[in-house]
């Protein structure tokens, strides 16, 4: 089946309606069809078809990104969204791994790639192309079947660097459409974007969603509380979703604030019809306390990038506290035992599979990752639930070396290799450890080589930020004498949990 992009069909027809608002400017549907062909052409450069070429791409929080994403669909290559805070060596990482034949940057960003501009082909974006006149894209764009590559995101593993999840066109459709349906999205809808655009919530269910419906996204630079509790009372917003942390955040902005102004941000959370968290464990204290605030239940999903979403409370209906609710429109689901064994009963804790056009196609380049990771068309997504009769609750992830921060995944083992390039550092073991504000803390024990020059967790951050991005950095340190192991050699890390205890 080959064709035009549905999101670029729909596009078409809503034409004049307003696409994304930023810094004050409106961009209509048919500017941003416009834009985006116009730079499709410039990439596609004289040939015909990009051909599932990888171009990763670094563009600010703003319509930028959207036009250089639907150029990259549109001209027939794989979207590799790039994230702007993250340190060079990690964008590099991405630029090698997804092999991208070719890099499309903002101008804003000259400087931060300059040392890596001479090794790449790089392609500037600024603002006059984006205000240039809307005029049809003077070549034809290609025909693209929908099971090509679209979108390759990068998501940390267990086996230590992240890997790149390869999504088709028609995975990316599939993860859309069951949002627009539970969630009931509408063209009257408004949406705050204040997530990064390098992971699949701010991605898929915040900017496709509503590009999809018709809707209007509005784009912030990025989160900051004062702000968005700002917007919400200048804006008559219809949607907000963010992860957890971000209400934590919100709550305390709203605590400091003075009395008038709380009762201001209160009501204007009168005009929101839906207000969603995910991506991370919602604290049941977070969800009472907001819904004091806002007098809204806040309706928790659960999702993974390699899956978009899987589960939700509903958005007509009870939503319970503390469960992610049940499958999404043309979402699969089992819980599994050990032995690979369905498991009917409820409340009993196991692996979570997952099948259907949602899920990814493949680890970029790592067959045998792929493999792994599915049995019979099913996805093994790591995570440990419970079937209760209101939904699905989550218990945690079968392997101890994924850590949630602040919605962010994080591979225990990449910071443990960092880690171990340091010089003074003979062994070290990372666990996460509960945190009301960020899910979990990232928790550093390490054995010195030389036991008479310590070193502080301020010294160890400012090691590993050359290496890593901010959210990734320990803030917690235990020097030990050792670490517990077992008779494999494994280091023991619920033992190791324990140390950080109180
Ligand atoms: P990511 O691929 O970065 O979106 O991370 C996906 C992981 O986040 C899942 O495998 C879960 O471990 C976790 N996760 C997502 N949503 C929830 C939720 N509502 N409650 C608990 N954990 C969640």
């Amino acid at each position: 089946m080959s064709q035009q992009l549905p999101i670029a069909l729909r596009a078409k027809q809503y034409g004049n309606k307003t696409a994304i608002i930023d810094n004050s400017t409106s961009y209509t549907y048919y500017q941003l069809l416009s834009h985006s062909g116009q730079l499709a052409a410039a990439l596609l450069n004289g040939t015909t078809d990009l051909c599932e070429a990888r171009i990763a791409f670094l563009c600010p929080s703003n319509y930028s990104y959207v036009a250089t994403q639907w150029a990259i669909w549109q001209g027939g290559g794989v979207a590799v969204p790039l994230c702007p805070t993250h340190p060079l060596a990690e964008i590099q990482y991405i630029i090698n791994d997804c092999q991208a034949q070719m890099v499309v940057a903002h101008r804003q960003f000259e400087a931060l790639l300059a040392p890596i501009a001479a090794q790449y082909p790089i392609f500037w974006v600024d603002e006059l192309m984006l205000t240039a006149n809307t005029i049809e894209p003077i070549i034809l764009l290609p025909d693209i079947a929908l099971n090509r590559r679209a979108m390759m995101l990068y998501t940390s593993g267990t086996t230590g660097k992240p890997k790149g999840v390869v999504l088709t066109h028609h995975n990316l459709i599939a993860q859309i459409t069951c949002l627009i349906s539970a969630w009931e999205w509408q063209d009257t809808d408004v949406i705050p974007h204040f997530l990064p655009l390098h992971h699949t919530h701010g991605i898929v269910n915040k900017l496709c969603c509503a590009l999809w419906a018709g809707a209007t996204c509005y784009m912030l630079p990025r989160f900051d509380a004062h702000e968005v509790w700002n917007a919400l009372q200048n804006i008559p917003f219809t949607l907000f979703m963010a992860v957890p942390t971000i209400y934590s955040k919100l709550i305390a902005e709203w605590q400091k604030a003075p009395a008038d102004q709380q009762q201001q941000w209160s009501a204007a959370c009168g005009h929101l019809r839906l207000m969603v968290s995910g991506s991370a464990a919602l604290p049941i204290s977070v969800l009472e306390q907001w819904q004091q605030i806002s007098g809204h239940v806040l309706l928790e999903r659960y999702g993974m990038t390699e899956i978009g979403m899987a589960l939700s409370n509903p958005y007509r209906g009870k939503r319970t506290a503390g469960l992610v609710g049940k499958p999404l429109p043309g979402v699969s689901v089992q819980i599994v035992d050990d032995a690979g064994i369905p498991i009917e009963t409820l409340n009993t804790p196991a692996e979570l599979w997952v099948k259907g056009d949602n899920v990814f196609l493949e680890y970029w380049n790592r067959p045998a990752e792929t493999e792994k990771a599915f049995t019979n068309g099913w996805f093994k997504t790591g995570d440990v639930v419970m079937r209760l009769l209101e939904g699905y609750k989550i218990v945690g992830r079968l392997s101890t070396d994924i850590i949630k921060v602040g919605g962010y995944k994080v591979s225990a083992l990449e910071i443990e290799e960092t880690l171990r390039t340091h010089a003074n550092i003979l062994d070290c073991c990372v666990v996460g450890i509960p945190d009301t504000t960020w899910g979990e803390r990232i928790a550093a024990a390490v054995v010195l080589q030389n036991p008479n020059e310590t070193i502080t967790i301020n010294q160890l951050r400012d090691f590993c930020a050359t290496q890593l991005a901010n959210y990734k950095l320990p803030s917690v340190l235990n020097i030990a004498p050792d670490l517990p192991r077992n008779a494999m050699g494994k280091v023991l890390k619920p033992e190791v949990k324990t140390w950080f205890k109180g």
